[in-house]
């Protein structure tokens, strides 16, 4: 069996035709990338990538010239093929481990279908059925209505320094048996003394974790959070490859790691990460927040082989196209996605779907929400916040009633 060509879908995630990207999810700005390996026995894996699509796809194109003739059944001999073939360009980070991801899981979509197995039961069989997932609320309404329709897993995210009273409100409305985590979403926004007196305010709060505390770029400051606060905490979500996440585990800087499907390194790296981490008692709850559906079919096969999983990022209602450029779609039931059974990853691209929806744009506008900067700040546009407020900021209005 000999690789002859990929193809690759690149498409605008909403809105849809007609309508202002203001009606889209994400600013109109967010693109997904999906891939179809095609071999001379007529089977074909598809697979997909993020880290930034529409540069992954032409990554994936100039790999493609290494591929043509190989043998697609040699999944890690070509990844490392692929991997040292980056070299030249540096490695390339989550560009890189977004190629390397997609075109990996096409290989395992292949591999299994040719044997009549699922991917998971070529990783190892399974430890479960279904994989719990969890729902993102910004308000305790929506985190009521999520527990209503099944989920036991709710997580409120910010940007800008965290509001402690809608995490305390949030924690009232789901009660005490509801999973409840907090993502302060990476960029320093905080500083590490702003992260440790948010995370000191929400020790009462029982949280599974407490995710992208500082910006992860900053090890340092991350050490600082751990050695400060007792909540768990949770990291990974934009590195690549073994070694990106090699310094979270070792320093035991975290108790969850979240890889990115879609730019981690491929099915491999993940379950390689998971044993890195399984060595050091961490647990792997993947991010999903920038993927399509086709990542989230690998991810099941992952953590469904996995000792240490906690559960999946869960993008349920981004966009109204979301279930109609694949199939089958997945439905959770009691805060749970059921493994695929099917050969493969269990999931094809419905092509004729995807192509009503041309890349226009792949570049996010910057944050709408003026309270995440500094007063005065806002049109700096500045990555690195040098200070803010907490008073007005990070709303430390709590005390220690809870
Ligand atoms: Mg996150």
């Amino acid at each position: 069996m000999k690789i002859t060509d990929i193809k690759t879908f690149l498409m605008q995630v909403g809105p849809r035709p007609g309508l202002s990207a203001a009606d889209g999810s994400f600013r109109g700005s967010r693109n997904w990338l999906f891939l179809k390996i095609e071999t001379d026995e007529g089977t074909y894996g598809i697979g997909e990538c993020s880290g930034w699509p529409r540069v992954v796809e032409r990554a994936v194109q100039d790999l493609t010239t290494a591929l043509i003739g190989e043998d697609p059944r040699d999944i890690d001999r070509l990844w490392h093929r692929l991997y040292i073939a980056t070299m030249g360009h540096g490695m390339t980070g989550t560009v890189g481990g977004g190629a390397l991801s997609g075109i990996e899981m096409a290989l395992w979509d292949i591999k299994g279908k040719v044997l009549g197995q699922p991917v998971w039961n070529l990783l190892g069989g399974r430890f479960r059925d279904t994989i719990p997932v969890y729902g993102h609320a910004k308000s305790p309404e929506r985190a009521r209505e999520l527990v209503s329709r099944g989920y036991s897993a709710v997580k409120v995210g910010f940007t800008g320094g965290v509001d402690i009273d809608l995490v305390a409100s949030i924690r009232d409305a789901v009660g005490g048996d509801v999973d409840l985590m907090v993502d302060a979403h990476g960029p320093s926004w905080m500083t590490a003394a702003d992260a440790i007196a948010v995370g000191r305010e929400m020790e009462q709060l029982d949280l599974l974790f407490y995710e992208d505390p500082v910006a992860p770029e900053n090890l340092d400051a991350l050490q600082r959070v751990r050695d400060a606060v007792d909540i768990p905490l949770a990291a990974g979500e934009r590195v690549s490859t073994i070694w990106g996440i090699r310094p979270y585990i070792e320093r035991d800087l975290v108790d969850v790691i979240q890889p990115d499907t879609g730019r981690a390194g491929g099915i491999t790296q993940m379950r390689k990460m998971a044993a890195m981490a399984e060595s050091h008692f961490i647990t792997m709850a993947p991010h999903s927040g920038s993927l399509g559906p086709v990542a989230e079919f690998a991810a099941l096969h992952v953590m469904a082989t996995i000792p240490n999983v906690l559960m999946l990022e869960r993008v349920e209602i981004d966009w109204e196209g979301r279930y109609d450029v694949v199939t089958p779609v997945l439905k959770s039931e009691n805060g749970a996605l059921p493994l695929p059974t099917a050969p493969g990853l269990g999931v094809e691209l419905v092509e004729d779907e995807i192509e009503k929806y041309p890349s226009s744009r792949n570049v996010s506008e910057m944050p709408k929400n003026e309270g995440a900067y500094e007063p005065g700040t806002f049109g700096e546009c500045v990555y690195f916040q040098p200070r803010l407020r907490r008073s007005s900021r990070l709303r430390l209005k709590r005390t220690t009633e809870y």
